[in-house]
């Protein structure tokens, strides 16, 4: 399998199959806790990175060589090596998998590409989409999230409530507190406000533990993590 992985377990989605829709690592961001390591494309120009058709093949293959696991395949999730809202090809491939199998489809985006309008359009067929928020002015944003030339922060959240008005779907927005960089609880009452205009269904509130892109970032504690859930209120849980 070249673009599949998996199938994992997961508490919140269950058994989830993933797709990548791009190249390692074309994206709009190089987040400084990305566990893939520096974006080596750094883009918003859309197009069809990874042919769908052939990852139409691939997972009409993936399900007749895995008879067991396809029958408790609850999630297909689209994310993987990119942003893969980068690939035009997102709404083509969401409809061929629900043709192909009764499954839920989540896409796992950073947000940069939701203002586009063909995209959302292409998104409603989705069941779940997770998109990300890790800051709400612009200097932070570009401190964690350093995003590629002409995205303002400001149009994402934007962009974000449209999608909520337009998407009947399940909307968790994820924030990652990265120590240092966005963890001030001043500010983070600020993107609670945005969270409020966006009006997610959960928030789920994280923090890097793993490998990521740059030396030097850090975690914050449990105890921080927890004010941050405090802050966000009833709809955030710490995952
Ligand atoms: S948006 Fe995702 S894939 Fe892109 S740099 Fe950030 S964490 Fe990595």
């Amino acid at each position: 399998m070249i673009h599949i992985y998996g199938p994992v377990k997961s508490r919140r989605l269950g058994l989830s199959l993933g797709i990548s829709l791009t190249p390692h690592k074309i994206c709009s961001l190089d987040c400084v806790y990305c566990q893939l390591g520096k974006t080596s494309v750094l883009t918003l120009n859309r197009r069809e990175y990874i042919k769908i058709n052939g990852v139409l093949k691939e997972f009409r293959s993936w399900l007749s060589n895995n008879p067991v696991e396809a029958k408790k395949l609850k999630f297909v999730t689209l994310s993987g090596a990119g942003e893969p809202a980068l690939n035009t090809g997102i709404g083509k491939l969401i409809l061929g998998i629900k043709k192909i199998a009764k499954v839920k489809v989540a896409v796992i985006t950073n947000s940069t590409l939701i203002f586009d309008k063909n995209l959302r359009k292409d998104l409603l067929q989705a069941d779940l989409i997770v998109p990300s928020l890790d800051a709400i002015t612009q200097d932070v944003f570009v401190k964690i999230d350093r995003p590629v030339k002409g995205i303002i922060v400001k149009d994402i959240v934007d962009s974000l409530v449209k999608l909520r008005e337009e998407f009947s779907g399940k909307i968790w927005l994820e924030v990652m507190i990265v120590k240092g960089i966005n963890d001030n609880l001043k500010k983070i009452k600020k993107i609670k406000e945005a969270a409020d205009k966006i009006n997610p269904d959960l928030i789920q509130i994280n923090s890097p533990v793993r490998t990521t892109a740059e030396k030097n970032v850090f975690c914050v504690s449990k105890d921080k993590l927890n004010k941050v859930k405090n802050i966000f209120g009833k709809k955030a849980q710490v995952i």
